[in-house]
């Protein structure tokens, strides 16, 4: 299973990484450094070169999925940096259920003739391994986004090893606290660091990580394409991955009995829980009902993204981009931190008001 308890020492490490030295004066956070530029004769250079705030996330990052890290702009930016490493004309074994940016990218790319892209449901184990075979990248998204579908990491890893097939996992929605996929054989793993990983909806920033090769390609794209974090969402970033263990155990013990609590309740036509994890979707009948719904919450908030301290929710499909075998009554839950009673009691109203 790819979940698991929370590594004794990843507590400690998502405290620690990423600190300056212990010496007087020194303070305890790496310091927010806005540059473009830098004197003359050192290893920094140039602003989209490098940042001291990027090297300290990065370590944290690093420390936490087992590899060396690189940060982007972005989710996205991060998603794009690694399918650019696939040669022209390569194919991609790509999730047929994933996040809708991810799945467009590789649409456009393959309308262009960039790359060929091959679908797979990604918990169909044995479709994925038979999708392999001949393919320069494999891209897993586990959970899904927003279909809550979980991979079987070391089996896949193992048969695009057989075939020479790159591994890579978008792993946003479990985050390093309950699934490693650089440890279940994975060559990469990309984190959308906007959601869980930041965790208070202020900043945007993508991250890879991966072995020191691969990391020195990626880092080597991002100073030339310039898809580089922002000082100050670098330095949220890692402020927020300080109590990232702390979060994800809350958000996912609010969720798990939220999502037992839905699977009876009135006008709910189904619930997706992968067993962990802080996403619930619930599937009611129809679009209106599921915004009827959504419009009907005060404590939840209405608005697209996920992995925030505060509990959201929206109709995915609301979103043209969304894929149409996502159904139009699917309504994605982001659960936060706050109180579970509060959080069922203002979701049985709205659900009472959605009739
Ligand atoms: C949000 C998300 C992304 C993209 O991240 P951005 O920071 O919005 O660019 C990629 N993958 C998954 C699974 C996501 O949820």
């Amino acid at each position: 299973m790819t979940h698991r308890p929370t590594p004794r020492s990843l507590s400690t490490t998502a405290v620690t990484a990423g600190r300056p030295g212990r010496l007087p004066d020194a303070p305890l956070n790496a310091p927010l450094v806005p540059a473009a530029t830098y004197h003359a004769g050192g290893a920094m250079g140039y602003g989209r070169y490098a940042n001291p705030g990027w090297a300290a996330l990065e370590e944290a990052l690093g420390a936490l999925d087992g590899g060396t890290a690189v940060a982007f702009s972005s989710g996205m930016a991060a998603v794009a940096a690694v399918l650019e490493q696939v040669p022209l004309g390569g194919t991609v074994v790509a999730p047929a259920r994933a996040y809708s940016g991810t799945l467009a990218l590789l649409q456009q790319w393959q309308e262009r003739g960039r790359v060929a892209v091959r679908h797979v449901a990604v918990d169909d184990a044995a479709a994925v391994a038979a999708a392999v075979d001949g393919a320069d990248l494999l891209w897993l998204e586990t959970p899904t986004n927003p279909a809550l579908e979980v991979a079987d990491v070391p089996a896949a890893a193992a048969a695009a090893r057989a075939h020479g097939t790159t591994v890579v996992v978008d792993g946003t929605f479990a985050t390093p606290v309950l699934q490693r996929p650089l440890e279940q054989g994975a060559d990469l793993v990309v984190h959308a660091a906007t959601k869980w990983l930041a965790g208070h909806s202020d900043a945007l920033l993508g991250a890879v990580v991966t072995d020191p090769a691969r990391a020195a390609a990626l880092v080597a794209h991002r100073s030339a394409t310039g898809a580089v974090p922002g000082a100050l969402e670098a330095f949220l970033t890692l402020r927020g991955l300080r109590t990232l263990h702390l979060r994800v155990e809350r958000s996912q013990d609010n969720a798990r009995e939220l999502a037992r609590r839905l699977a009876g309740a009135p006008g709910v036509q189904r619930v997706r829980y992968p067993g962990f994890g802080g996403v619930v979707a619930v599937e009611v009948d129809g679009a209106e009902r599921a915004d009827r719904l959504v419009a009907a919450c005060s404590l939840w908030v209405h608005a697209t993204s996920l992995g925030g301290v505060e509990s959201s929710l929206e109709r995915r499909r609301r979103w043209p981009a969304e894929s149409p075998t996502i159904p139009e009554g699917l309504v994605r839950l982001s659960v936060g931190v706050e109180d579970v009673e509060d959080l069922w009691a203002d979701l049985e109203q709205a659900l009472a008001a959605m009739g």
